[in-house]
């Protein structure tokens, strides 16, 4: 029936120095089914100290190796991401309910990354300037910070980890993971592809767990950096309690992103990117394209994305051809659900409805089909809070100096898009939209790892983004060293008293 195995228990254990004294399970579960389907351990007080420690001790001998050391071990790491592919991707749509094909992409766009960090040799370069007065020259490198910290959601399982962990580790700092405990297969298997590629005992360690493990990471001193990404509410808190305690934090949260469609935009392209960018991934990704503003006459195209929608397939994520699979758990469906029916009780009109939808052999699984929701204003509830979703609110503007002002003044600054096939109102778009990453004519700008993540405004907190030289920059710290060598230092004859002048 699918390849993928499930049913019974499957235990997961931490891969490096831990050892666990006690075994309180979390349990993952194939969205589906809800039935479970592996068994974690959630980390004790004492095992999570165990856990800083062991990458305290490593970080003396790790952040002292060779950076060509450490870069052949993610040369290596890179190759064993890429033939294991379809297992990882096996994993993710096991414990996270997404498509074999999308789980594939989500492997896919991590592996990017750990490609990228191989590029460390380039990457962590510092400046020069010599004779910046005579005989004296000024240089800067780029050393790791000691213990970071990373905390993921549950919608990309090998994407985010990654995002993390190897640029991390690649700039010589030791690494304390904690997966969302609702898919913490997919790491675990990334961790021990690392441990194959040749990475010493002790500095990646993984702890299980939710809000007990995420205040310890907040407050353990060793740990001097924190990756996070998922929600608003829970970025917002481990943003201020880390920083409070002295910590670096880079911080990516949730997200309203706004397809802007242009009445001059190619409509077959348009109609079948907004399609695929609101209801792929079921819409759990904080780039999916959850807003649609049709401006002007592309009013009309309304009816026919309806139609188009409609003809994508909610099915399980192992079953050929699915295109929607099932949310991550029976509370974000039924949070969904009420979100839809707010948007009906405030004067909205259903135009699709996925609720109730009936998946043969998969009553008990949390599915949503695909939603339009249209005659949307700003204050309704379906268009204030992020829905994630596959639901798509419809509002409708005059002009782009409209669809401009609706964007600008909504609170998240994740992503957007616009469809059009005029340079000057991309153009336009593009300067005056308050976005941290726009899209023209393409529904999902991720940028790749030489770029950075460029969330801004409510979609994050931090000095610093994510991967590219801004992740980079968070990972490391500056040495400045100013030497002078004088050119007849072999014949000086006295100490310099004064202070240099700079001359
Ligand atoms: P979440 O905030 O519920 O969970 C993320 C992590 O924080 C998990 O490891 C979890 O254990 C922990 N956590 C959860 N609630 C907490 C709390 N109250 N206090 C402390 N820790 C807590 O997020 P999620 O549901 O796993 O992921 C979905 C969210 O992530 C969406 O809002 C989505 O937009 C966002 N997201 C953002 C990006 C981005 O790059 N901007 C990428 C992916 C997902």
């Amino acid at each position: 029936m699918c390849g993928i195995q499930r049913g019974g228990p499957r235990c997961c254990w931490s891969l490096f120095t831990m050892t666990w004294s006690s075994f309180v399970p979390l349990l993952p579960l194939f969205q589906a089914t809800n039935e479970v389907v592996s068994r974690v351990p959630k980390a004790t007080h004492t095992e999570m100290l165990a856990a800083v420690d062991s990458c305290s001790r490593a970080y003396a001998s790790w952040s002292d190796t060779s950076i060509l050391t450490r870069q052949q071990i993610f040369l290596r790491y890179q190759q064993l991401i890429k033939e294991n592919i379809k297992e990882l991707a096996r994993l993710i749509t096991l414990e996270q309910g997404k498509t074999l094909a999308d789980a594939e992409g989500d492997v896919f766009r991590g592996l990017q990354v750990a490609e990228h960090a191989c590029s460390i040799t380039s990457l962590m370069m510092g400046e020069t300037l010599p004779s910046i007065t005579k005989d004296m020259d000024t240089y800067t490198y780029r050393l790791p910070i000691g213990v970071c910290a990373g905390i993921a959601p549950f919608n990309f399982p090998a994407m985010i980890p990654l995002w993390m962990f190897p640029m991390g580790m690649v700039c010589g700092n030791t690494y304390l993971m904690k997966p969302s405990e609702r898919v913490p297969g997919c790491t675990m298997l990334l961790a021990k592809l690392l441990q194959d590629a040749g990475l010493p005992d002790g500095t990646l360690n993984i702890i299980h767990g939710q809000h007990a493990a995420v205040n310890f990471i907040c407050d353990h001193p060793a740990i001097k950096a924190i990756s996070f990404v998922g929600s608003n509410q829970a970025g917002e808190y481990i943003y201020e309690r880390g920083s409070k305690n002295g910590k670096r934090v880079q911080s990516n949260m949730g997200a309203k992103n706004h397809g802007v469609v242009m009445p001059d935009a190619n409509k077959e392209n348009t109609l079948n990117q907004l399609v695929g960018a609101a209801f792929g991934a079921a819409g759990q990704r904080c780039m999916a394209l959850s807003t649609a503003i049709l401006v002007g006459e592309a009013r009309d195209w309304l009816p026919e994305l309806v139609e188009r929608s409609k003809a994508l397939r909610v099915n399980a994520g192992d079953q050929p051809g699915a295109d929607v699979g099932p949310l991550i758990s029976p509370e974000a469906r039924a949070r969904v659900e009420m979100l839809i029916q707010s948007g009906v009780d405030e004067g909205a009109t259903l135009l699709l409805d996925g609720r109730n939808v009936h998946v043969k052999g998969y009553e008990n699984g949390n599915f949503v089909g695909p939603t339009i929701i249209g005659n949307v204003s700003p204050a309704m509830k379906c268009y204030t809070e992020e829905i994630f979703g596959p639901v798509l609110v419809v509002l409708e503007a005059d002009t782009l100096d409209d669809a401009i002002s609706l964007v600008n003044n909504n609170q998240y600054g994740n992503g957007t898009a616009i469809f059009t096939t005029n340079g000057a109102t991309a153009r336009k778009y593009t300067h005056e939209v308050d976005v941290g990453q726009i899209g023209v004519n393409v529904p999902i700008p991720v940028p790749l790892p030489m770029f950075s993540f460029t969330g801004s405004r409510g979609s994050f907190r931090g000095d610093t983004n994510f991967y590219g030289k801004q992740g980079i920059q968070f990972y490391t710290q500056i040495k400045t060293v100013t030497s002078q060598w004088k050119a007849e230092d072999a014949t000086t004859k006295a100490a310099a008293v004064t202070m240099p002048t700079m001359r």
